[in-house]
């Protein structure tokens, strides 16, 4: 050993070597194990050279009898008496300024005499990297352990994954060992709507490198779950695409909130509404089609302009004021102003401000919503339209009501002095004039009623080819020279229960319409025929009874109506003539009369061709009622009965009172319902007839009669009216068991349903 070769071999070594004999003595160093014990800041370290015993040395080292000293020495004793064939230990050293580390190794040298070769060799380097290395991949696992995305790492060699985070479980709702057992399955679980687009961009990330992709997942439960998945290329130094790491996370509930984003963008875009939000400088931001819609501005065009272009001119104040309650947080609800369109045409609009975005306390966009009211608007007008009418109607009633009166003292006087002239007296051409325009005037009245819709409804049974004939001379007058009026008349035509004055006033609004749409002359024709509608017109029009019906036909060679103009022509106020011209109301009433009588109508219309009108109402069988006898046939029916009449008009009842006399009747007179009562209670005798008034002060006609019937049962009546109220037609006055005489009446009308009245049965009111 003492080979001074040997020593230099040793001394090349960077291990600190030294050879111990079979007692742990230590015989050579080489110059490593020399200069650690130095370097190592340790003084005994310089001791433990050759002669030392290396079994007491390893036993203090790291202070006294420290596990790792205990070690080597039992190390080095197991080998130095052959109980262990080499003996390694790694330990830590401190020295007074770091920690290193050792790898010891103990190995025998020669059999006999026992030695050992004891090395120490630095392994600190190697130790640092290894502790580096194990906490770097702590820190890795640690940060994909809390990871909520999913991290992963895929290999394109094996088409496997090496690595996948724990997050993958929570997302996807299966083992991150099921996707290392089956690495395809990835694909597998990706919605079927996704799946290829998926697979294609994954396959281009192999060759182009970068991955990202938006998908969907199902989940074992079925649940479908939003993934964003993003793969980077990891290349070795030859640039060979080595593997793929990547992140993917769960993004279900950003796309929920971008989806019903969406909707919302959707559904303001859509709307009818103009929804538009802005800077409070009046900037404009956003712009919907409701905007486009109503202002007539694309997005394009106002976006980044002032909203202040809508403003009209006298208006640009308003805004201002608006802006300032918006500012301070306040929403202004409900404006009713006006705006411009982009065409300069103004456009009543409903407004609301609110406030949107508060930044710091401020509010800075406000947003606008305009909501066009022009139909609103029109509506107003035509309700306000509708409540002139009325108002005008009211009036005309009233007006036609006194005009009634009168035209009864008027027209009776003057047929009453016509009856006691004789044929050759002068004054007779003159008082026939009288009573002639008396008549008009009556005709007249009953329009304004009808317009009014206060007339009193005189149903009866009547025949359609009577009226024609009685209207026909009116209707010439109304419909000009221009005008070829021709009547055809169904001999076989059925009678029908109606009210005369309305089947009149029916022709007549039908005529001015077909006037109206010949103003350069034409040919109005009215028939009448006897039509029966069987079941199988019952069975398209189910509103009509099959049956026999009396239709009347006004038909004309005028412009006719469009499709749309005829859908509307029944709705009240509905005009295509110019303000002033026409009301809107002659077919509204033309529709109420024929479907109160259970009947219907019919259009055919072609432009330029013509209109025909088709009126159905139902026949009856019964009898017509007893026309009026004609003038000129002077038999007034007579009587001796006792009749209570009842008239406020004074000279209305004198008139009463003077052709019941002459009939031969005994009456009793009153001004007014109370008056009656008391009358009739003071009177004994029977009272056949009351013959009354239906609008009266204090006491009306219809309760006059019900108390009366109570005392006297089986007393007649018998009303006289100008008109009544919708009121008093609706509770019942109108029935058709009612007797009913309109004003104004002739004599030889009075007497004659006065007659038939005390003939008849006797009223039921009571019921
Ligand atoms: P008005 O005559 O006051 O306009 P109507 O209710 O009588 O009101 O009629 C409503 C509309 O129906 C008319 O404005 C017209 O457009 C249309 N109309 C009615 N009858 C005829 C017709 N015979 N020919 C063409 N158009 C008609
Ligand atoms: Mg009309």
């Amino acid at each position: 050993m003492d080979n001074p070769f040997t020593q230099s071999i040793l001394d090349t070594l960077p291990a600190h070597i030294a050879l111990v004999d079979e007692n742990g003595k230590i015989v050579v160093v080489n110059k490593a194990w020399k200069a650690f014990a130095v370097a190592n800041g340790n003084p005994k370290g310089a001791t433990v050279g050759v002669g030392a015993n290396y079994l007491d040395a390893a036993r203090l080292a790291n202070g006294p009898y420290s596990e790792e000293g205990a070690a080597a020495h039992a190390g080095v004793k197991a080998v130095l008496d052959g109980s262990l064939p080499q003996f390694t230990l790694e330990y830590p050293c401190h020295s007074l300024t770091e920690r290193r580390w050792f790898r010891l190794t103990v190995s025998p040298l020669e059999k006999t005499p026992r030695m050992a070769v004891v090395s120490h060799l630095d392994i600190t380097p190697r130790i640092r990297l290894e502790k580096r290395l194990e906490e770097s991949a702590e820190r890795f696992y640690e940060l994909v352990d809390h990871l909520h995305q999913v991290f992963w790492i895929y290999d394109p060699k094996t088409g496997g994954f090496p690595f996948i985070s724990p997050a993958y479980e929570t997302i996807w709702g299966r083992s991150c060992q099921s996707l290392y057992e089956n690495p395809q399955g990835w694909t597998e679980v990706i919605h079927p709507e996704d799946r290829a687009r998926v697979i294609r961009l994954f396959a281009q990330a192999m060759q182009a490198g970068h991955y990202d992709a938006e998908y969907r997942i199902v989940r074992p439960d079925g649940a479908y779950r939003w993934i964003w998945a993003r793969g980077y290329p990891v290349r070795d130094a030859s640039g060979v695409l080595t593997r793929q790491v990547g992140l993917a996370e769960d993004i279900t509930e950003r796309k929920t909130a971008e989806e019903e984003n969406a909707k919302m963008a959707a559904i303001i875009e859509y709307a009818d509404d103009a929804i538009v939000s802005m800077t409070l400088d009046g900037i404009v931001i956003s712009w919907n089609l409701g905007a486009e819609r109503l202002y007539g501005y694309t997005a394009e065009e106002i976006i980044g302009h002032s909203i202040l272009m809508l403003n009209p001119p006298d208006k640009s104040d308003e805004y201002a004021k608006l802006m300032a309650r918006v500012r301070k947080g306040e929403r202004v609800g409900a404006i009713e102003t006006l705006r411009l369109r982009k065409d300069g045409t103004p456009v009543p609009v409903s407004l609301t401000a609110s406030p949107i975005e508060i930044r710091a306390g401020k509010v800075t966009v406000a947003s606008k919503i305009s909501h066009d009211i022009t139909r609103i608007k029109h509506l107003e007008e035509q309700f306000r339209q509708a409540q002139k009418m009325e108002a005008v109607g009211t009036l005309a009633a009233g007006v036609a009501h006194d005009f009634n009166n009168l035209l009864t003292i008027i027209n009776g006087y003057s047929e009453l002095i016509i009856d006691e002239l004789p044929n050759e007296d002068p004054n007779r051409a003159y008082l026939m004039g009288i009573h002639e325009a008396g008549e008009r005037a009556g005709i007249l009245t009953r329009q304004l009623l009808a317009f009014s819709r206060k007339q009193m409804l005189e149903s009866k049974v009547l025949n359609f080819n009577a009226i024609v004939t009685d209207t026909e001379k009116m209707l010439r007058r109304l419909i000009g020279e221009d005008i070829v009026l021709t009547t055809i008349l169904d001999p076989a035509v059925r009678p029908v229960i109606g009210d005369p004055g309305q089947i009149q006033q029916v022709l007549m609004n039908l005529s001015v319409n077909a006037r109206d749409a010949m103003p350069q002359g034409g040919q109005l024709t009215i028939e009448t025929h006897h039509v029966t509608l069987d079941e199988s017109y019952h069975r398209t029009h189910p509103e009509i009874k099959p049956g026999q019906y009396a239709m009347i036909a006004v038909s004309d060679t005028g412009t006719g109506m469009d499709a749309a103009t005829q859908a509307r022509i029944f709705e009240p106020f509905f005009t295509t003539k110019g303000v002033g011209k026409g009301t809107g109301l002659g077919m509204a009433v033309v529709h109420g009369v024929v479907r109160q009588s259970g009947g219907m109508i019919e259009v055919y219309s072609e432009l330029e061709k013509g209109t025909v009108f088709k009126l159905y109402f139902p026949a009856v069988e019964a009898p017509l009622s007893a026309a009026a006898p004609s003038r000129g046939s002077r038999k007034m029916p007579a009587g001796t009965e006792t009749i209570l009449l009842v008239e406020d008009e004074d000279g209305v009842r004198a008139l009463a009172r003077k052709i019941l006399h002459s009939c031969g009747y005994h009456l009793l007179e009153a001004r007014d319902g109370k008056e009656a009562v008391t009358l009739a209670e003071g009177y004994e005798k029977r009272i056949h007839l009351l013959l009354t008034d239906v609008v009266m002060p204090l006491l009306g006609g219809r309760q006059l009669a019900e108390q009366l019937e109570i005392t006297r049962p089986g007393i007649r009546v018998l009303f006289l009216s100008g008109y009544t109220d919708d009121a008093v037609v609706r509770h019942g006055i109108l029935q058709a068991e009612v007797a009913f005489l309109q004003k104004p009446f002739s004599p030889i009308a009075l007497a004659q349903k006065v007659r038939d009245v005390l003939d008849g049965p006797a009223a039921q009111l009571g019921r």
